[in-house]
């Protein structure tokens, strides 16, 4: 079975594969799900949805361990009444439209649905504030009408239209199953999207960031998924809304400060004018919804992900290299780090030196003459030093140690050079 460090690991890869992840504690409440919806569409004799279990991965953590079971979902097939096919669903934000394309549907939506404005009825005519909207097509004439729901039953000449609309776009979504920590308790928060980016800006900034493919190339062995932007867009909203704050336990609260609330008001200033000066037919689905969000100018938890990405497409829209960013903690860590610098040995044999050292490995071995502790040290200076002692010194990886010892003779390893010494004696 696959293993996966992160859960976000797992939805990245159902993506690739075309899968559809639950975890195995939502897998009931899935196929209830599941069932309930192909009753509805036997109901209104619309084509079933074929769901189908393909594989199943591990997610496992210091902490954890739960299976996710990828499901294939087939619903490919065109939802239509009287020649009209379901393509779409409009929900009217005051930023703009966010558009749902139905699962089946693969054509561009018209642009115009997109527009802050477009709030028409286009089978009354009505121009109103509405929620939803449906977007049809014509099988025959290829041509598409936006139809508020109340219209459904009159323009369409069926029974229960609304019901068939709704269907079309209840395919379940991931947030419904992704849910493995109860981490929704009802209320809905919504933060400014000025604050969630300066949260954004600030975690990054601490955490680091990797890009999707850095993310699946290591599989987390250098770094955390928690470094990948969508899961930067959770932290952050988490942090605003402490939804999670007293489970998770942040020993640093890591809240934005006022440069980064500046920043922030500035992206989103170059943001919206950026797309306000991109021609229409530039702008993708997905890309579109980034400006909705932009213009709405608040985040909910449903588009914490989505809209953590406006930070990565600020820094690609003014041309700033984004592919790894390593937090301020671990660069100075690295700094303070001795480094291999001189690939000689030390001295002659039976000198006596003493020098500071990091100890960089640590094992042990049983042999014939009791348990023997091998550590490995690069001096301050950059000389790769090894002694093999009986005594555990209690000290870790990292640490760093002023050393006394005799050189006992000189080893060769993957053609990095180690000085052996002998009789140490730790100063301090
Ligand atoms: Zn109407």
């Amino acid at each position: 079975m696959k293993e996966f460090k992160d859960h976000q690991m797992i939805y990245e890869y159902g993506k690739e594969k075309g899968l559809f992840p639950v975890p195995e504690i939502n897998q009931d409440k899935f196929i209830e799900k599941m069932n309930k919806l192909n009753k509805k569409a036997k109901k209104l004799n619309c084509p079933q949805v074929v769901f189908e279990e393909k594989e199943r991965v591990l997610f496992r953590n210091k902490d954890n361990a739960l299976c996710f079971i990828l499901y294939q979902i087939n619903h490919s097939e065109q939802i239509k009444i009287n020649g009209w096919i379901f393509t779409a669903k409009l929900e009217c934000l005051s930023g703009g439209n966010l558009i749902s394309k139905n699962p089946s549907c693969k054509e561009e939506i018209p642009i115009k649905y997109r527009d802050i404005s477009f709030s028409i009825c286009e089978h009354c005519n009505i121009n109103r504030k509405r929620n939803v909207l449906y977007i049809v097509k014509n099988e025959t004439t290829q041509e598409f009408k936006s139809v508020g729901s109340s219209c459904l039953k009159d323009f369409l000449g069926h029974a229960s239209p609304e019901h068939i609309a709704e269907y079309s776009f209840s395919i379940p979504s991931e947030e419904e199953f992704s849910d493995i920590s109860d981490y929704i308790s009802g209320s809905i928060p919504i933060v400014s999207l000025q604050s969630f980016i300066a949260q954004c800006i600030s975690w990054v900034r601490k955490e680091g960031f990797i890009t999707k493919s850095m993310m699946i190339e290591h599989n987390n062995q250098e770094y955390e998924s928690k470094n990948y932007i969508s899961h930067t867009g959770y932290k952050a909203f988490d942090v605003l809304t402490i939804t999670n704050y007293q489970r998770m336990d942040y020993r640093n609260k890591n809240i934005y400060t006022e440069d980064d609330y500046k920043k922030s008001g500035e992206i989103i200033e170059i943001m919206n004018r950026y797309y306000d000066n991109q021609p229409e037919k530039d702008i993708d689905d997905f890309n579109n919804n980034l400006r909705v969000i932009l213009k709405s100018g608040t985040v909910s938890y449903k588009q914490d992900s989505i809209s953590a990405i406006i930070l990565m497409r600020y820094y690609q829209v003014i041309g700033e290299k984004i592919s790894y960013w390593i937090p301020e903690n671990e660069k100075q860590k690295r700094a303070s780090e001795f480094k291999f610098l001189n690939n000689e040995y030390i001295g002659t044999i039976k000198e006596k030196i003493t020098k500071q050292v990091q100890i960089k490995y640590i094992s042990e071995k049983s042999t014939q003459y009791g348990l023997i502790y091998i550590y490995k040290f690069i001096s301050e200076d950059g000389y790769k030093m090894v002694w093999f002692s009986s005594n555990n010194i209690n000290k870790n990886i990292g640490d760093k140690l002023y050393l006394s010892g005799t050189i006992k003779g000189y080893n060769e390893y993957k053609s990095e050079k180690e000085t052996i010494i002998t009789r140490c004696k730790i100063i301090s």
